[in-house]
């Protein structure tokens, strides 16, 4: 019965720590390295692009570039550069071998090529389940799946003016084991499921979420269906991390939090079996990412960009 029922949690919120293999414990936080921002290079006088950070599948790269230059990457329009010359861009789970990254200014572009590396996901089969948990035909139920997907979407579109993605990201909980990674593929009932795009980490309810980058809350919601207590945090250019299962809420949307700020509190709201914190990320209502991989991709990246511009 508990298996049953911890395989009813998985499809409904596609984010459950029992039902995952155990993965080995997250390694203590280390310090973020700060950067000294009174010493930051200006950007690039003339067109040039440069981008460094997690060229994999889900990664997230910071490039720099001229200010406000138009930014492509395989053709597919992904932002503008600030008024420092920086952008965040992002790769797919699907996406393929090679990405081109181009920047448009002034009648002028530059393009560089990254080979992006592959990823192995696991596929995680769940049978035996009931049809009405596969496809929910309850009025009441859809009803407020519907309003929640409207909620979502309008978070989603925000674009706060605020730079925390510069900042690198930290761990939003200390230790903890990870149950569940990124992009597995999920089979229910032997039919194909969207993959799961969260990272799973469980620890106990009561536990400390902080903001890994400053940002603007664009949603805070005690009682979703799916995810039970949610935020969302805009780090800027779109870049939006999300807390799902939450038990308390420190935050209203609007606020603006600090790195490390507290936003709440861990929990199992929401269709999960068990105490954890589903951590999401989405870049531009448009691209999931792996937040774990920002953890040292972002502030690796930025450190890079600013010795190859010294
Ligand atoms: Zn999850």
């Amino acid at each position: 019965m508990r298996v049953l029922a911890g395989a009813i949690a998985v499809l409904l919120a596609a984010c459950v720590a029992a039902e995952a293999p155990a993965a080995p414990e997250t390694p203590t936080p280390a310090p973020v390295e700060v950067v000294d921002e009174t010493n930051v290079p200006p950007p690039p006088a003339r067109m040039a692009l440069t981008c460094a950070g997690a060229f994999t599948q889900g990664g997230v790269a910071l490039c720099r570039t001229v200010p406000n230059a138009t930014i492509s990457v395989d053709g597919a329009a992904s932002g503008q550069s600030d008024a420092e010359g920086w952008v965040v861009i992002g790769f797919t789970r699907e996406h393929g071998a090679r990405a081109q990254v181009q920047a448009r200014a002034g009648g002028e572009s530059a393009v560089q090529n990254y080979d992006i590396a592959p990823r192995e996901f696991d596929i995680q089969r769940i049978n035996g389940l009931p049809p009405q948990t596969v496809n929910p035909t309850d009025p009441a139920v859809l009803e407020r799946i519907q309003r929640d997907t409207a909620l979502k979407q309008t978070a989603f579109r925000s674009t706060a003016n605020i730079e925390g993605f510069l900042d690198g990201f930290i761990r939003p909980v200390e230790g903890g084991v990870v149950t569940g990674s990124w992009g597995n593929q999920r089979v229910l009932n032997g039919e194909p499921r969207d993959p799961h795009f969260g990272y799973d980490i469980a620890v106990p309810t009561g536990t400390p979420i902080r903001a890994p980058a400053a940002g603007v809350v664009t949603l805070a919601e005690p009682d979703m269906h799916f995810e039970g207590g949610l935020v969302f945090i805009d780090h800027g250019q779109g870049l939006i991390t999300m807390y799902l299962h939450m038990s308390r809420l420190d935050v209203r949307a609007g606020d603006t939090v600090e790195q490390g700020q507290v936003i709440g509190a861990v929990g199992s709201s929401g269709r999960a079996t068990g105490p954890h914190l589903c951590w999401r990320m989405k870049l531009r209502n448009t691209q999931n990412l792996d937040p774990s991989i920002a953890i040292d991709g972002l502030a690796q990246a930025r450190r890079e960009l600013l010795a190859a511009n010294q």
